[in-house]
């Protein structure tokens, strides 16, 4: 690519329309006054090898991979982080210089930046973690946790198989608890997550019982539509910090947004605000 050519990136997915990518890096390359682009792509699978092949020759310095793509193109990528391998997956895509495609996954990232900016004082070692779900956004979540130093992380799932799958993946620090049992599970546990897809708008409610729930449990939820969810409702009347899922999305924006355009942006309430209008 020649030094005077306008950067480009985007997100390739099927569907894509939905995605707030696009509102979010348009407000950031505005913001900073970069000459660079952020392009919705709808990429059918089929057309994916094609697409990774033809993007960098167009000019585009990387890329976000949403569904169905994120486990598929780390197997087209030349270089795959150590995060990115164990959750098995990839959010971001460099295409780098040398023609070599780097895969990377920083929902995990997003996950911990959200909470340090939005639950001061948070920490994984407070106590144990409980993690509703055991789908993609879980294991970035599982990765994190575990990472930073969490003593015990409980996983309750509807599908039991798929938690105990995050054990193997992740070690014998994660426990596997029944579904049925996941209110029991929020017993003295310091960090408590939701990763389902339960709470989201057009989906059933996450009907876990919140007895258990101490006050000073910090709770987030990684559902962004509503961005108040019932869950984190009823954590915050019990006393608990709440901490909403659109600070997660902005924040795993981050590196690829200053890997492709070289600025490290910052996510402020002006950030939130362009993504929630748009
Ligand atoms: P996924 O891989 O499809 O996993 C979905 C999870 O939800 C699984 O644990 C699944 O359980 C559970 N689930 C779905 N319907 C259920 C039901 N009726 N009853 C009980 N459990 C149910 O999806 P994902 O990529 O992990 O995403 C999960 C959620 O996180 C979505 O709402 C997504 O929008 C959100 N997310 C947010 C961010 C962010 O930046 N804020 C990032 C990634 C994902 P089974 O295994 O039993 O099916």
């Amino acid at each position: 690519m020649s030094g005077d050519r306008i950067p480009l990136a985007g997100v390739i997915g099927s569907p894509v329309a939905h995605s707030r990518s696009p509102a979010l890096h348009g407000h950031w390359l505005r913001t900073y006054g970069i000459a660079g682009y952020y392009i919705p792509m709808d990429v059918a699978y089929a057309d994916l090898r094609r697409a990774l092949e033809v993007l960098p020759a167009l000019g585009f310095v990387g890329v976000n991979v949403t569904i169905p793509h994120k486990e598929t193109v780390l197997a087209m990528a030349d270089l795959v982080s150590d995060r990115a391998a164990l959750i098995g997956a990839a959010n971001t895509l460099i295409f780098r210089a040398d023609g070599k495609i780097h895969a990377d996954n920083t929902d995990g990232y997003g996950f911990v930046e959200n909470l340090r900016q939005n639950a001061p004082g948070w920490s994984a070692k407070a106590g144990p973690a409980a993690v509703l779900g055991a789908g993609g956004a879980a294991r970035a979540v599982l990765a994190s946790l575990v990472e930073l130093g969490a003593p015990e992380v409980r996983v309750a799932n509807r599908t039991r198989a798929r938690a105990e799958a995050l054990r193997a993946d992740f070690g014998n620090r994660v426990v596997v608890w029944d579904w049925v049992q996941a209110g029991t599970m929020l017993e003295d546990a310091a960090t408590v997550v939701n990763t389902t897809a339960l709470g989201m708008t057009g989906k059933p409610e996450l009907r876990v019982p919140l007895d258990a729930l101490s006050p000073s449990a910090v709770v987030a939820d990684l559902v962004y539509a509503p961005l108040r969810t019932r869950f984190l409702e009823a954590a915050a009347a019990i006393g608990c910090v709440t901490v909403d899922g659109l600070g997660m999305l902005l924040h795993q924006a981050v590196p690829g947004f200053e890997r492709w355009f070289g600025r490290r942006p910052v996510v402020d309430e002006a950030t939130r605000a362009a993504v929630l209008a748009a």
